[in-house]
């Protein structure tokens, strides 16, 4: 069993030169992989799979951060996140993180090509990935694209880091999906930039 100790987004030391801003149950870093300048990461202290493992109280901090993180990042970026979570599919790292990138696309359509048939729901909030969850205890994708609305897909057969492949296609750089793969001096340049550009928000 993977335990904590294994789990590099439990270990402060992993994140510390990219974390834009924490308090006592949340991280906000830049990712590693930066496939688009602005790319964030909220990762919950607690080690748990997915947001949807998570308590009420969680869920409710969580909403507050990312509304503060989807204005920041519009405001400093021009351009609105898209937001989104493996959850437990597609994971490279199995703990629960939500990504942010400052991006007007459109995921719905291309989730519903590349997985026919898969249940999916409009949900109001990330709240009710938590109720749904809690109720089916099956994985998962979340993703709120440009059209602002959150939508599940349940159980979809989806390849390791889904999201970031089809991102970093639809963006025009293929070569940046795979975060372990993207070249490591220009990671740095554009992460470095990310977290300055938005610390001073926080
Ligand atoms: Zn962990």
């Amino acid at each position: 069993m993977m335990g904590e100790n294994q789990c590099v987004f439990c270990v402060r030391s992993k994140l510390e030169e990219r974390i834009i801003y924490e308090n006592e149950k949340y991280y906000v870093v830049a990712t590693l992989g930066q496939i688009k300048l602005g790319y964030t990461l909220l990762i919950p202290k607690r080690h748990v799979l997915c947001f949807g493992a998570m308590t009420k109280l969680e869920i409710e901090e969580a909403t507050a951060m990312i509304s503060c993180l989807d204005r920041y990042t519009a405001e400093e970026f021009h351009c609105s996140p898209i937001i989104f979570e493996n959850g437990i599919v597609g994971q490279t790292i199995k703990h629960a993180y939500l990504h942010f990138v400052p991006a007007s696309l459109q995921l719905t359509e291309r989730v519903k090509i590349d997985f026919p048939g898969k249940e999916m729901d409009i949900v109001p909030s990330l709240d009710w990935v938590r109720l749904m969850y809690s109720d089916r205890q099956t994985p998962y994708l979340f993703w709120n694209d440009c059209n602002r609305k959150s939508v599940i897909c349940w159980n979809p057969p989806a390849p390791l880091y889904y999201f970031r492949k089809i991102i970093a296609e639809m963006l025009g750089v293929p070569e940046r999906a795979d975060w372990r793969a993207m070249d490591s001096g220009v990671d740095r340049r554009l992460w470095s930039e990310t977290v300055i550009r938005l610390k001073k928000y926080f």
